[in-house]
Order: structure tokens, then sequence, then C-alpha cells
């Protein structure tokens, strides 16, 4: 991992934050991703110990705890709202939910349908102002559509890389002819082998964008969990998300935290209910086991083909690491599910012939999860809770509107260096 340039150490006291290791509470310049000395996440500290809010749309509302200084022109942002019908069928007096998608009745307008474009638009904010001139992002689906999208609107460089037979997932839901854009869709890959592509992309002020280790991908989903506190008056007693590697729910963990140290948002951090689709399910499997690691074994590339929701399925996450996903689970006593495929379609179609929207498979996985807790009696019927629908409205957005291609460069999965480097060149 490279960090991006820009300012120096010598900044970390000044603006509305500062970047703190986890483990050796090490301060460091604020673009960092990594502690050079330790195996840990860094986590924004911000000075504002109140959460006041700002005038602005979507998710920068809650600009005081992002770590940027500036914002891009967006009005995507997480809604929350309390579920009549889904909830009477489960039974549940108390149930929130936060939606991140195309939905205009409830004032959700995420038009690449995923909490990623959250993710996008303080990630590029971030790498603006840190003078990153190219960001490169691997990705098969939400991710890569969320930040091309966006690259545009921040004016700075995205290169999605992808494989090519997931290229029609990269798609925008406006005509934009924008010079920031970029797409290279990787011929005979699968995602692995396209990040193995990526990785040889070496090039001056192009940079991989960190994934959960980048502050600005945690604290942007965070606003999940803010927006849900100010909806309801206090934070929920239980959190329901389906999860890839989990940047989102650690995400969601620490601005939990900041809202417990706020004080008037209540006394406990809520409970993490975390869901992985079977038969990929590495972290689902370390955690009933106790473990703090990820076994190779357990995240094996032929289970992703298997799964349902495939786009949750990430081979290397955030788990072990200082501040990551154990971390998040043991400190709030959270749970994992491990959810069948037809589980999930179950839950689909129940949520949506009841709320009245599509979702995506990802968030399936996450009502899944939410019925089995039912089921199972982990949670109580009067308990506040809150699922988080990940994804949505994407049916709906393709009926009601056009949506447009990017045309890909396109590069062999054992593209020599020198071709690499050629198309490249051209971007
Ligand atoms: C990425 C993604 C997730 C998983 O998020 P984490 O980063 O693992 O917390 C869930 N749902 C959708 C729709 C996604 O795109
Ligand atoms: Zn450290």
């Amino acid at each position: 991992m490279t960090r991006a340039p820009g300012r120096k150490a010598q900044d970390e006291n000044m603006g509305k934050f500062r970047l703190k290791c986890v483990e050796c509470g090490g301060l460091k310049e604020r673009c960092a991703l990594t502690c050079e000395k330790c195996d840990s996440l860094l986590r924004a500290e911000y000075y504002q110990k109140r959460l006041t809010l700002k005038e602005l749309s979507g998710i920068w509302r809650f600009h005081e705890w992002l770590p940027v200084d500036g914002y891009v022109d967006s009005c995507a942002g997480p809604i929350t709202y309390k579920s009549r019908e889904f909830a009477r069928e489960l039974g549940l007096k108390n149930l929130y939910i936060s939606f991140s998608g195309y939905w205009p009745e409830k004032g959700a307008f995420v038009q690449t349908c995923a909490f990623k474009e959250y993710e996008a638009l303080v990630s590029l904010q971030r790498a603006r102002e840190c003078g990153v001139k190219t960001l490169i992002v691997c990705s098969s689906g939400n991710t890569g559509r969320g930040f091309a999208y966006v690259a545009e609107k921040a004016k700075v460089h995205v290169l999605v890389v992808v494989p090519e037979k997931n290229v029609d997932r990269i798609w925008l839901p406006e005509t934009i002819e924008s010079p920031y854009v970029h797409l290279l869709a990787v011929r005979g890959a699968d995602y692995f082998e396209a990040v193995t592509l990526a990785n040889k992309i070496e090039k001056e002020g192009f940079f991989q964008e960190g994934g959960a280790k980048n502050v600005a991908r945690r604290d942007a989903l965070g606003t999940v969990m803010l927006d849900a506190a100010i909806k309801i008056g206090e934070m929920p007693k239980h959190y329901f998300q389906p999860i890839s590697g989990g940047a989102g729910a650690i995400g969601v963990w620490e601005m939990a935290k900041r809202l417990l140290a706020d004080g008037r948002f209540g006394k406990h951090l809520p409970k993490l209910h975390l869901a992985q689709n079977i038969p990929f399910v590495p972290i689902y499997k370390a955690w009933i086991e106790k473990r703090n690691y990820i076994k190779e074994e357990d995240a094996k590339k032929e289970y992703v083909r298997e799964m349902y929701a495939n786009v949750i399925s990430n081979r290397n996450p955030p788990y072990s690491i200082r501040g990551g996903t154990w971390d998040a689970l043991t400190e709030t006593r959270g749970e994992m599910y491990a959810i069948e495929g037809n589980e999930a379609i179950d839950a689909k179609n129940i949520f949506e012939k009841l709320e009245g929207i599509d979702i995506v498979p990802a968030a399936a996985v996450g009502v899944a999860s939410l019925i089995s807790a039912v089921e199972k009696e982990k949670i109580d019927k009067k308990d506040v809770t809150l699922l988080n629908v990940t994804g949505g409205g994407m049916e709906r957005l393709k009926k009601e509107r056009e949506t447009f291609k990017l045309k890909p460069e396109i590069l062999k999965k054992d593209a020599s260096n020198a071709s690499i480097r050629e198309v490249i060149d051209r971007i």
C-alpha cells in the first residue's frame, strides 16, 4: 500500500480531525492509509465531539464527521424510516430501515443504487485534497459503478478495473462524457485475476484507494448510523448488515462510538448482526470458532462462483487487523449469520412485496439475517432495530430511466508489462 502524497505530518493538529493509529496511538499525516509500525487501521478523531449537522444534502449533512475539508456536489445519502408492513410480518414493534438506493418518494437518490456511492464521494474528495491524480478501483460491480459516477463530479480521475464478463455492471445513471472516467476490462479474468492485473499498474500519480484502510470509505458508510440515530432519536439496540469484508460495519461501529461519546444518543453501542452468503462465509466460520483470523480454505474463489450475492466476497477482509471486523464484533458482542441463496431470495420477495421497492441480492442477504434472528429469538420484538438495506431501486431506476454504458479499454489477463504500459499511457 502506498500512501498518497500531500500534506506533511506537521499538519496533523490542524483542521477538524487528526488521524491516529488504533494500535499504537501514533498520529499520522492526514492522507495516510496505514501505520508503518503496526498491523492496524487508522481512525479519524474529530475535534467536534457533539454531532452537528451542516446545511448540505445527502451524506454531507454529516460533514463535521467526515475526513475532508470540501465536498462533492451530491444529494446521495441514506434515508431512515420506520417499517410498517415488513415489521408487522416479523412481529417487530420498532424496526427501522436504512435504505441506500433509488427511491424518489422516500427522498433516496443514490443513483448507482448501492451505499458504495458514499464511499466514492468521500474517498474522491479526500483523494483530491491529497493530490492523487488517478484512483485505481478494482471492482466487479457496485464499487466500480459508484466511483465511475462520482469521478466527474469530484474532478478526480478514476480507473475502474473489472473482469470483462462483468463490464455490463459498470453503467452510469446519466450520460457523462467525462475525461475523468476510465474503464479497463480484463479479458478472461475473474475478479481476483483482475486485481492481480490492477496491482501491476504502476504510474506516477496512480493510487489504489486502500479499501477498508481508507478512513474516508469507512466514515462515509458510517453516516448510515448517524442518519438513523437522528431519525430515531437514539442509537438502535441491534444493527443488521450483509458484509463482504465489513468496511461498512466497521464504519458504523466507529460512528456509534462517536455518538456514545456525544452522549445524546444512548449509552450502549448497537450490537452488530452481520451476514455472509453460503458457501462464501469465512468471517462467519472464524467468528463462531472464536478465531481472530481467516482460514484461506474458507475463502476459496470457487465458493464465489456458487454464491447468490457474489459482490459480498472479499477474500482478504479487514478482519484480524486492529480496529477491524473482529474488534467490532467483539466490542459489540456481535453475531454472524450464514445465509443460503434461497433464504436470501425468499427474503427479497417478502421485503419487496411488503415495502414496495426492489433490493439488490447483497441487501437480501441482510434481510434474511434479520428474519433468521427473529426466528431464533436473538432479538426482542420491542427492541429498536436497524436493518441496513445496502442497495436497492435498481430495477426501478432501469425501468424509469435510460442508463449508459462506458466503452472499455481491453487487456488480456496475462498481458505483458509493456502492453499494460501502452494502455495506461493512453489514459
Ligand atoms: C459492498 C456491499 C456490501 C458489503 O459491505 P462491507 O463493506 O463489507 O461492509 C453490502 N451490500 C452491498 C450492496 C454492497 O455493495
Ligand atoms: Zn501504529
